[in-house]
């Protein structure tokens, strides 16, 4: 007997046809002898449709008040789709309770819209557990010290998931989805993209923050810090396949790096075009400037990814950043009507068509030349190369923007991730 939780992705909770099929599922394992926490996420498209009623009566407001009842709108999504949930596996003969966040209850601080947990009550729920029911817990929100209702951030019931599971001392966390598991890249863009079977947390975190949609972030942190055993698998086999089976299923999120001893240098290729990049041409080469750039653009919290600043002449560099597209004109005019004037530099430049591609793979460590052969795979192609950020496990290029999928092609080739 093993106490697992099992998340249900918005698709795989999309109706109630759906919702039926998982209540099967989540049945036979419980059959199977298993004691079984189950947090589902919305039914598909539905936090959409409660914060766009919101967005119909006011526009989206900074400020506690209005981020409140976001949070005690946006919540209901998760509680009716605990409930039926519960309603579809009590029809099949299955014992089972729903609670929403407050009811368990998970403790999170009062950051409305983007709460981060800080305890979960492992009583009502073992206590259900042993007594042999399905416990159902909303994924995506918490409540705060003075009895608010918080949501996690879009996309949140992977964290609250992960979550419950470290609270739990789960022996496994399995995050039912609507892809088999997690691939060397987007299949969309490469075809021969393979499922890995198994991925190191560290090179996860890295694909869940450069792009890879599978994971929200926050719940691979949460997983590497809580140790949690976690795996991503589909929700769309049939729900009477071998269980076994289906337990070695999907893609396993490893933190034995000697488990692999064979493990491919590369692991994967990463992508996004959610970056702009910003130059300040003619900076004055002196110290302190670097602090007066970027501290202007923190302070109006705007996030910075990759950073160069160019060798000086004549007493004068350019220095380039990128930051996320939806911050490009802001940063802009920020840096004109504050930072140019004080710098005395003489423009700033921007170019927002440009696009991210990065490889992953704990091998890099332990491999030299892994860089350079992804710049010449690059030069192989024509592909010029804006601006460059390496990390122990990842390099990723800054390059233009319609060369995105001819680079991760040439790369995924290039790093054999074609082949078995
Ligand atoms: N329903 C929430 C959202 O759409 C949380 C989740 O699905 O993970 O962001
Ligand atoms: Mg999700």
């Amino acid at each position: 007997m093993a106490l697992i939780v099992h998340k249900y992705g918005g698709t795989s909770m999309g109706s109630t046809e759906r919702i039926r099929n998982v209540a099967k599922r989540v049945a036979k394992w419980a059959r199977a002898g298993h004691q079984i926490v189950v947090v589902p996420s919305a039914m598909s498209g539905e936090t959409n449709r409660l914060l766009g009623l919101a967005k119909e009566l006011a526009p989206a407001k900074p400020g506690d008040a209005y981020s409140r009842e976001l949070d005690m709108l946006a919540s209901t999504g998760e509680q009716a789709s605990s409930a039926l949930l519960a309603i579809a596996l009590q029809s099949e003969g299955q014992p089972s309770v729903s609670y929403a966040g407050w009811q368990v209850a998970i403790k999170t601080n009062s950051a409305f819209t983007k709460a981060r947990i800080e305890s979960i009550d492992d009583a009502r729920v073992m206590g259900d557990l042993n007594a042999g029911k399905v416990v159902i817990i909303t994924g995506f929100q918490g409540v705060d010290d003075n009895g608010n209702i918080t949501t996690l951030g879009r996309g949140g019931s992977d964290t609250s998931a992960v979550a419950v599971a470290a609270a739990l001392k789960a022996d496994e966390c399995l995050i039912y989805t609507d892809v088999d598991g997690v691939y060397t890249t987007d299949p969309r863009v490469v075809p021969e993209a393979r499922r890995l079977q198994t991925v190191s947390f560290e090179e996860m975190l890295e694909m869940a923050s450069m792009g890879s949609k599978v994971l929200q972030i926050r719940s691979v942190e949460f997983a590497g810090k809580y140790k949690v055993p976690m795996r991503v698998l589909s929700s769309f086999t049939p729900w009477d396949i071998d269980i076994n089976e289906e337990a070695a299923s999907g893609t396993l999120i490893t933190f034995e790096e000697d488990e692999q001893m064979e493990q491919a240098v590369v692991s994967g290729i990463a992508f996004n075009r959610d970056e702009a990049k910003i130059s300040v041409l003619g900076v004055p080469d002196k110290p302190g400037i670097a602090y007066q750039i970027l501290g202007a653009v923190a302070d109006a919290n705007i996030e910075v990814d990759v950073i160069i600043q160019n060798l000086s002449k004549d007493g004068k560099t350019d220095f380039s950043f990128t930051v996320h597209r939806n911050d490009y004109a802001k940063t802009i005019d920020l840096l004109k009507e504050k930072v140019l004037p004080a710098l005395g530099a003489a423009e700033v430049a921007g170019d927002a068509k440009i696009c991210k591609v990065s490889i992953v793979g704990i091998g890099m460590r332990s491999h030299v030349g892994v860089a350079s052969k992804m710049f010449r795979s690059l030069s192989e192609e024509g592909i010029n190369i804006q601006m460059i950020s390496t990390s122990e496990i990842k390099t990723s290029v800054v390059i233009d923007e319609k060369y995105m999928e001819l680079a991760v092609r040439a790369l995924h080739k290039a790093f054999d991730l074609d082949q078995a």
